[in-house]
């Protein structure tokens, strides 16, 4: 059965999630939690917004990452040089 948790308890699982995975349980009390909550899922919102910012900030910086690590000047300028060739030609489409 699902046990009842304060406001409190809500915000810390829900400040957890974003670290690491809740346990089926954990996450239960957390959404039944807001169920009958009218302050939590506004305070949840807050951490999915912080969460997806937190993750374009992280995807943003493997993929600038990547590219410097993978791509050397040399391969950098024949992708250059091929793309403005393709741009020359007809679309092959
Ligand atoms: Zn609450």
């Amino acid at each position: 059965m699902l046990i009842m948790i304060s406001c409190r308890q809500a915000s810390e699982l829900m400040s957890q999630q974003l670290d690491r995975k809740l346990s089926l349980g954990e996450k239960l009390r957390m959404h039944a939690h807001l169920l009958i909550c009218k302050s939590c899922p506004r305070t949840l919102q807050q951490f999915e917004i912080l969460r997806e910012a937190g993750k374009h900030y992280a995807e943003h910086r493997e993929a600038t990452q990547e590219k410097e690590l993978t791509l050397s000047d040399a391969s950098r300028q024949r992708i250059l040089s091929k793309l403005q060739d393709r741009q020359s030609e007809k679309p092959e489409e």
